[in-house]
């Protein structure tokens, strides 16, 4: 009873959550708000405009001792390499989260909130301000500029790529987090609000959980060990035209099973990175040794099933599942206005939503278990990411 109360309700002797180090009887519980809120708008607009002021610099390098005062904006899948091979005239489309999101109003209901897939510049596709200059070259100089092509032989190749999708999701809780830190310092009342807190309990796991996945890539950084995590590789022989980062937990496989990937409330995460070469592509996903045995069977299915149903549900969970989506002009432009309306709308899933569309989902590769051809192209959906262009 007392554990489940905790979702809704911050207790008096407790750290206040505005992290001033005060317990929150001593705190903001009885801190008036600093303001009446003005605004109209939707606290999730405010909080998903906040979250583009809030982008911080800092260095996420394990040593800052060499650190240099310049933080650049740092490219979670590199530029020189990836991004440029997806862009037409120097753009690419991305879900850009740094712009303003639209708000559709629905009779009777919450209003729909869609951020909208965007054209930009190769040098602002997915940046984020969290190396400086000189951290940014050697944490991933393995696969950076002057390197060879991606080697699935090489471990520091996997190892840089597993840490790179890691560290720019890890510096966007840290960003979500001092988003929610500002608000409390504004209004403490909002810690009265059951949904608030839930919220708050929710981060804090996230963080906790991705502090320990931190400490673990960042000891081994610093002394070069590439060691401790299990990767599958999955080589498609064509360039295809997008890209894709993400840390993020799957709930079901190719045939449809459930993945459990909690264990005692802490959750098994995936490194998830795919992107095209000249001539080919790779779909590099990793876990920590430790939680091999909950993806054991994902990974056998991608060395074993047939690519076109691979790509199936590959087209089907990585929209859903992931906002670090980088589409080829080519690709995106191709699409009619349904299709692109069909990716935006999926990319844009949160909770509820999200919850129900990736159950129908999974039911849906289930029933489709024992089929395994007629997934070529042109019958994979309306949605297909592997289109040939
Ligand atoms: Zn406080
Ligand atoms: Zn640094």
């Amino acid at each position: 009873m007392m554990k489940l109360l905790k979702y809704f309700k911050i207790y008096d002797n407790e750290l206040c959550p505005c992290d001033s180090g005060k317990p929150y009887i001593n705190c903001c519980k009885n801190r008036k708000d600093k303001t009446i809120k003005a605004s109209k708008k939707p606290l999730e607009i405010q909080v998903m405009e906040q979250f583009r002021k809030s982008q911080f610099k800092c260095c996420l390098y394990p040593d800052k001792s060499n650190c240099v005062k310049h933080i650049k904006e740092a490219h979670a899948l590199q530029n020189n390499k990836i991004i440029s091979q997806l862009a037409e005239e120097g753009h690419v489309y991305i879900l850009n989260t740094k712009k303003s999101p639209i708000v559709i109003p629905i009779e009777n209901e919450e209003p729909e909130i869609i951020i909208p897939m965007d054209r930009v510049g190769i040098k602002h596709a997915t940046t984020a301000t969290c190396f400086c200059d000189i951290h940014d070259d050697e944490a991933f100089a393995l696969i950076e500029k002057g390197a060879p092509d991606f080697d699935p032989n090489n471990k520091g190749h996997k190892f840089i790529y597993a840490y790179k999708s890691f560290i720019f999701e890890y510096y966007k809780k840290l960003v979500e987090q001092k988003v929610f830190i500002d608000n409390v310092k504004q209004y403490p009342s909002l810690l009265k609000i059951k949904e608030f807190v839930r919220y708050y309990r929710a981060i804090s796991m996230t963080l906790q959980e991705m502090d320990n996945i931190k400490d673990f890539f960042d000891k081994r950084i610093l002394n070069k060990d590439y060691t401790g995590l299990e990767t599958c590789i999955l080589e498609i022989p064509e360039s295809i035209n997008f890209a894709n980062y993400a840390c993020l937990a799957l709930d079901f496989d190719i045939n449809g099973n459930k993945i459990k990937y909690t264990h005692k409330g802490f959750i098994s995460r995936l490194f998830v990175t795919v992107f095209p070469e000249k001539t080919k592509s790779y779909v590099i996903m990793s876990c920590l040794k430790e939680d091999y045995s909950v993806y054991k069977k994902l990974f056998y299915q991608l060395q074993n099933i047939n690519l076109n149903k691979i790509k199936y549900y590959l087209d089907l969970v990585l929209p859903l599942y992931s906002e670090n989506i980088v589409i080829s002009p080519r690709l995106w432009e191709k699409w009619d206005d349904e299709q692109q309306m069909i990716y935006t709308f999926l990319a844009n899933r949160q909770r509820s939503q999200f919850l129900t569309y990736k159950t129908m989902f999974a039911l849906g590769m289930r029933n489709l278990k024992k089929q395994e051809s007629n997934f070529e192209d042109g019958n994979r959906g309306r949605i297909d990411l592997f289109q040939k262009v």
